[in-house]
C-alpha cells in the first residue's frame, strides 16, 4: 500500500474484554482440575493469551508453537514447529490451543492432526475470532470468541505485515 492504510473499528476493547472473559469462564469450568497444557499459536495470538491466562487462576502450563506454511502449487499444510520439550508433555495431556484467527481452517486442522498423533488425553481448539464464511475445511472451535466478516482484520496482536499489533481494539484494514 503506497497510501495510509484505513482503519475501520470492528470491535472495541471493552467487546475483546467481555469476550475474553466469558471464553475465560468457560475454559476454567471445564479445565479447573485437569491442569492444561494451553499451546498459543505465535504470533497473534500473543495478546489474547495474555489477557486470557490472567483470568485463569488455576494449575495450566503454556507452550508456543509456530507454524511456517510451505509449498508449491496446491499444497496447503505446513510445517509444524515446536518448542524442544513441549511435545514429550503431551501424551496423556488435555491440550488447549489459543488460535487468534480461524480462517480457512487449514492452520488448525493441521496443527489439531499433529498433536492428536501425539497422544494427549484431549485436545481442543479456542480461538479468539472466527472467520466462517471463508472455510474450506471442517474445523470444530470449542471456545469461540469473535465471529469477522471475510476482510482483513488488525489490532490486538494481530498483523498486517508486523504492524497493528499493538492496537488495543481489531479492526477491518482497508475498504
Ligand atoms: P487459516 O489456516 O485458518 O486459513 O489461517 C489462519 C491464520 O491466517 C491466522 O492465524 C492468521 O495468521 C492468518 N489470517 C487469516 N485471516 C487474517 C486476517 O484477517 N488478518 C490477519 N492479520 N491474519 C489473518
Amino acid at each position: 500500500m503506497d497510501s495510509e492504510p484505513e482503519l475501520r473499528k470492528l470491535f472495541t476493547g471493552e467487546q475483546i474484554a467481555a469476550t475474553v472473559s466469558r471464553l475465560a469462564a468457560e475454559i476454567k469450568r471445564d479445565y479447573l482440575y485437569k491442569n492444561p497444557i494451553l499451546i498459543a499459536v505465535l504470533k497473534g495470538s500473543f495478546v489474547f493469551l495474555a489477557d486470557l491466562v490472567r483470568q485463569l487462576d488455576f494449575p495450566l502450563e503454556i507452550e508456543f508453537v509456530r507454524i511456517s506454511s510451505y509449498g508449491g502449487g496446491m499444497e496447503s499444510s505446513g510445517t509444524v514447529r515446536m518448542a524442544p520439550g513441549a511435545l514429550s508433555q503431551i501424551k496423556g495431556r488435555h491440550v488447549l490451543v489459543i488460535e487468534d484467527i480461524i480462517d480457512t481452517g487449514l492452520t488448525a486442522a493441521f496443527l489439531l492432526d499433529y498433536l492428536k498423533r501425539r497422544k494427549p488425553a484431549s485436545v481442543k481448539l479456542c480461538s479468539l475470532t472466527d472467520k466462517a464464511d471463508r472455510r474450506r475445511v471442517l474445523v470444530n472451535i470449542d471456545y469461540r470468541g469473535l465471529t469477522v466478516p471475510d476482510k482483513f482484520i488488525v489490532g490486538y496482536g494481530i498483523d498486517w505485515d508486523e504492524q497493528f499489533r499493538h492496537l488495543p481494539d481489531i479492526y477491518v484494514l482497508g475498504q
